[in-house]
């Protein structure tokens, strides 16, 4: 079989996006709510590997153009050129840089061992699968020309890495906080990995916000990485735009900004940065841990101004909404619809109608069609359990082996 999914970076940039290959019999995006199995394998995806596994499964997450600038769907023989151009000289895409993806493929989720390096793949990982699927690095160039003789009309997606991370991070996230909303337990965000990080503690550490929130390490702060381009050229590149996280930054558009802190289309959540005044990290999350991965992250930090029950409900209900609505520059929709039910139906029942992989992935944790929200018994993230049978109590074997051994005492 033709590998259809390939990884490279951005020469303008520096950012990392996915090559993804359509045939041309699949050229339709999602309408009905995903398979819960590869739900879960998007969501919980550890290494790239298993991302590129997970997406060649689904396809593109988001498949078009979120701004105008940008053009994300391309016909074969464009890919190709974008290649070769690639391979050959300056322009266009290059080799993985293997620091930088590390820090990209940025894990949301509790960790039983709550360490630091939960939050990435392991460096080994990293490096192995940039030989396995790095456009360059495992001449995707020849895959994609065996694609063009198979199968002509087929086209590729390029889907900024960004996106796909976002995406997974912020699944794995609702579904979490749903099954701990429906549990009924009062401690809601703690439970689901947040911390209190109050007025007092903050500004002894950075002295600038006045309200306290609760925080999670959240995803990877592109700001802080000093080795970025930023300069003003690439808004007029168009595969230099397409590796900016543009899908936060469609999020975020939603709504007005305020100084210093993003404030998005989520009214009681804003993302804030773990440094102080002169860019070092702070110990923000946690003491113990180093400054330097602090520094990487951008926190999702919940308002403290109601209880933490009725703030994780605002943020899941707000961040639903949000989703639903979500549109291309165009208008264009990609999140979702609902039509009326068919008068021929014997049971009058609303259809949702999914415009992007991406929204379906969604769907499938939000609606849910009769599975339910649970946490892993072990590491304690989102999983969906069928409501009949036995029921699952683990989100992996892993997590089920090492619960067992915590149990027997090993
Ligand atoms: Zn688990």
């Amino acid at each position: 079989m033709i590998r259809s999914v390939f990884i490279a970076r951005n020469r303008n940039t520096g950012f990392h996006s996915l090559f993804e290959v359509i045939g041309s019999d699949n050229p339709v995006p999602a309408t009905a709510p995903m398979d819960f199995d590869l739900a879960e394998h998007l969501l919980r995806w550890g290494t790239l590997d298993e991302l590129v596994a997970a997406i060649s499964e689904s396809g593109p997450l988001i498949d078009r153009s979120i701004y105008k600038e940008e053009n994300r769907r391309l016909s074969i023989n464009e890919a190709i050129e974008v290649v070769e151009e690639s391979v050959g000289g300056e322009r266009g895409f290059t080799r993985c840089d293997e620091d930088f993806l590390y820090l990209q493929l940025c894990l949301e989720g509790v960790s039983a061992t709550g360490s630091a390096s939960s939050l990435y793949p392991s460096r080994a990982s990293v490096s192995r699968d940039i030989e396995r699927h790095g456009l360059i690095e495992s001449d995707g160039l020849a895959e994609l020309r065996r694609w063009r003789e198979a199968d002509p009309g087929c086209t590729v997606v390029v889907e900024p890495l960004e996106d796909i991370v976002l995406c997974r991070n912020l699944g794995s996230l609702v579904l979490r906080l749903t099954a701990n909303i429906r549990s009924g337990c009062g401690d809601v965000l703690e439970r689901s990995g947040f911390r209190h990080f109050d007025k007092i503690h903050r500004s002894r550490i950075a002295g600038e916000l006045e309200d306290s929130y609760y925080v999670l390490p959240f995803k990877h702060n592109s700001s802080f990485d000093r080795t970025l381009n930023y300069s003003s050229k690439w808004f007029e590149n168009v595969f230099g735009y397409m590796v900016i996280n543009p899908l936060e930054t469609r999020i975020l558009d939603l709504s007005p900004k305020k100084d210093k802190v993003l404030f998005g289309s989520v009214p009681n959540a804003v993302l804030i940065t773990a440094q102080i005044k002169t860019g070092e990290g702070a110990p923000f999350f946690d003491v113990c841990w180093k400054p330097e991965i602090e520094k990487t992250q951008l926190y999702l930090s919940i308002d403290d101004g109601g209880n933490q029950r009725d703030e994780a409900v605002a943020f899941v209900e707000s961040t639903v909404e949000m989703l639903r609505g979500l549109t291309t520059k165009d208008g264009e929709p990609l999140g979702w619809s609902v039509s009326e039910p068919s008068i021929f139906d014997n049971e009058p029942l609303p259809r949702y109608l999914f415009h992007s992989a991406a929204a379906s992935m969604f769907g499938s944790i939000i609606y849910r069609y009769g599975y339910v929200p649970a946490t892993c018994k072990n590491c304690g993230n989102g999983i969906l359990v069928k409501t009949r049978g036995k029921r699952r109590e683990f989100c992996s074997p892993s997590c089920r082996t090492q619960y067992s051994n915590r149990k027997a005492g090993l």
